[in-house]
């Protein structure tokens, strides 16, 4: 039985839509407090709307990631609303693709924008109320892309989500006397707004691709999250959860065919 985080302050970047979404939802389940960050107020006031339903306080934002100042502004209210943070996700991300041979700096610059460095300015701006709350909790979405796998179009994309896991090692050395813990997690195909857009058949393709059969759901991730976030998982720091049903796990087309 783990310790209930009830009241905690959570703040979930990228929380209007998918994976952010869902983390926002299990903690507002588990009684905490939620600030969802994003860029589109209207996507943001929909999720409120429909997170409200937990029962929970949810609140939203307008934060572009990638802009440092806006960063320590999502911190700064987080702390007017609800007096503290003691629990960040870092979650927003973007995922275009793009081929190497067509690859523009531009390109390259907005996905380690967003992905990467708005992960770095999100956790340094709340560092100082995480520290103050005595059991600070980082969340870092990543992904197995990069880390873990490759797929044609998302060098840049994987290089962002390897990255945050290179960042999490030092930081969690650097947090360590400040009792914050920072840990990533790693979705494989989850399903999402978006990917539900592309239509069955592409779903079911992509579920065949899994041991388990099945895409994740953002409650997946959201549980694992809420995981690292618990007293209990205190004492692990800097490390990588893969929440994929078993995606990376065949070593050829063959060993998934023998299931
Ligand atoms: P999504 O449904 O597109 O949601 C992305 C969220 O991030 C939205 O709330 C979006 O809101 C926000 N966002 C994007 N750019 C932002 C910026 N510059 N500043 C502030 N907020 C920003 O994506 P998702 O699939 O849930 O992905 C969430 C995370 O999971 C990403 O880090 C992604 O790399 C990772 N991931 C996803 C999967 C998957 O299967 N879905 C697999 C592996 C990893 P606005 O657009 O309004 O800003």
């Amino acid at each position: 039985m783990f310790t209930p985080i009830t009241g905690r302050s959570v703040i979930v970047t990228g929380g209007s839509k998918g994976i952010g979404r869902g983390i926002a939802e299990v903690f507002l389940n588990a009684g905490a407090q939620v600030l969802i960050a994003g860029r589109d107020q209207t996507a943001l006031d929909a999720a409120a709307q429909a997170l409200a339903r937990t029962g929970g306080q949810v609140s939203t934002l307008q934060v572009e990631v990638s802009d440092p100042a806006a960063c320590h502004r999502m911190a700064q209210v987080a702390v007017e609303r609800h007096g503290s943070i003691d629990v960040l996700c870092a979650n927003a991300g973007i995922f275009p693709t793009v081929r190497l041979t067509d690859m523009t700096p531009h390109d390259l610059e907005t996905v380690m924008a967003t992905n990467f460095k708005g992960t770095v300015y999100a956790v340094q701006a709340c560092l100082a109320p995480l520290e103050k709350s005595g059991h600070g909790r980082i969340v870092v979405t990543s992904s197995i892309t990069g880390p873990l796998t490759g797929f044609p179009g998302w060098s840049h994309y994987g290089a962002s989500k390897a990255a945050q896991l290179g960042f999490i090692r030092t930081a969690a050395m650097e947090l360590a006397r400040s009792k914050i813990t920072i840990n990533a997690i790693l979705p494989g195909n989850i399903r999402t707004e978006g990917l539900d857009d592309l239509g069955q058949d592409y779903l079911d393709q992509m579920a065949a691709t899994v041991p388990q059969g099945r895409l994740g759901e953002v409650a997946d991730l959201g549980n694992a999250a809420l995981f690292f976030a618990t007293d209990e998982a205190g004492y692990i720091t800097g490390q990588s959860l893969v929440i994929d049903g078993g995606q990376v796990l065949p070593e050829s087309l063959m060993a998934l065919q023998e299931i």
